[in-house]
């Protein structure tokens, strides 16, 4: 543990300094005034593998507190000086009670103001059971916790903020973090300051005014045998006002699936002369007398025979044909299932 006790006082390894250190541990060889803040077992001041400076108990006894590896050690370590640095009161392994009587030992506690954040550090598996019912501990007792899992696989709501925390080498950690180019890696200490000081953030592009492109296709109209354009997909370019942020897309058909589509084709697409002179055919609903129903299609700008969803893969040569602004109402993100999942995400600001 970076804790301990010397009478009432928190002692905190990360605190110390080398000479400190070896100071503190040469007083408690003689005096053994400080105890461990899990039990009130003596202490003995040890380096981890990962040369960690921490508080052991000088003998175990019934204490159940689990013994931590030098990579759990070395994280919690990283993040405390981190917080430290960004100006805010860091201790660690900090107990709580929830007001349903749940204890919760926090590893890694940092308070400003009224704000408290709380680190937890999974190094060992967790399920996502326990990881939820944990995180609900913390939340009731007003508690804001983020999660760095050594695990790749974990799946909590959304709005849990949790990442995995990768192990590069001797005392150099990253977060992994999704971004419009991929999967970035983010160095811990720079994770931790960002996310004190607002650069992470969930949901950002709930709300936002975003530039949106329209994107078109060749299509071979099997009718009339001339090749129109078709709309295809719509692509919301979030990154470009959110550094990182992945762009929103979804298809034609994710649109036309809609129960508001036509009111939303209205909205999203230039109006028909706009799209004719770009060879497509007017967006509209159709009867389809294969599907008995009618639904937002595509139809060819020569001869006017409906393009089905079936056809729209067999389109060609994408390209962006229209750029306008789209703001990202609720209405929106419910009227279309496939964006759910990308505008509910953890957005760190990759400029800062
Ligand atoms: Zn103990
Ligand atoms: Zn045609």
């Amino acid at each position: 543990m970076l804790k301990c006790l010397n009478g009432d006082q928190e002692v905190l390894s990360f605190q110390l300094d080398e000479k400190g250190w070896d100071l503190l541990r040469q007083q408690n060889q003689q005096e053994r005034h400080l105890q461990m803040s899990c039990c009130d077992a003596r202490v003995v001041l040890k380096r981890s593998k990962l040369n960690v400076p921490f508080f052991a108990h000088l003998k175990r006894g019934l204490c159940t507190s689990a013994a931590e590896t030098s990579e759990h050690l070395a994280a919690k370590f990283l993040i405390a000086t981190a917080i430290e640095s960004a100006g805010w009161r860091v201790t660690t392994e900090m107990k709580g009670l929830a007001p349903n009587g749940a204890v919760w030992i926090a590893d890694v506690y940092a308070t400003k103001n009224d704000w408290i954040r709380v680190f937890e550090v999974q190094w060992s598996r967790q399920s996502n059971e326990e990881s939820i019912a944990r995180h609900s501990i913390y939340k009731q007792s007003g508690v804001r916790t983020m999660w760095l899992f050594r695990q790749k696989e974990f799946e909590l709501p959304s709005e849990i903020p949790a990442f995995r925390l990768i192990h590069r080498s001797e005392n150099s950690f990253c977060v992994e973090i999704e971004t419009e180019s991929g999967e970035e890696h983010i160095e811990l200490q720079r994770f931790v300051k960002g996310a004190l000081s607002g650069a992470l953030k969930y949901a950002p592009t709930m709300n936002a005014l975003l530039p949106l492109e329209v994107w078109i296709a060749k299509m071979d109209c099997f009718k009339c045998k001339r090749t129109p354009n078709i709309v295809a997909e719509f692509r919301i370019l979030a990154s470009r006002n959110l550094p990182g942020h992945r762009d929103l897309t979804f298809s034609f058909e994710d649109l036309s699936s809609s129960s508001v589509a036509e009111t939303l084709a209205q909205q999203l697409l230039p109006n028909a002369s706009v799209l004719q002179k770009a060879r497509i055919g007017p967006v509209k609903m159709r009867y389809s007398k294969t599907l008995r129903i009618s639904y937002l299609s595509n139809a060819c700008a020569y001869c006017g025979v409906l393009f089905g969803q079936f056809f729209s893969h067999h389109a060609y040569d994408h390209v962006s044909g229209f750029e306008s602004t789209v703001d990202i109402s609720k209405n929106l993100v419910d009227a279309i299932d496939s964006l759910e999942h990308q505008v509910n995400v953890w957005w760190f600001n990759t400029s800062r």
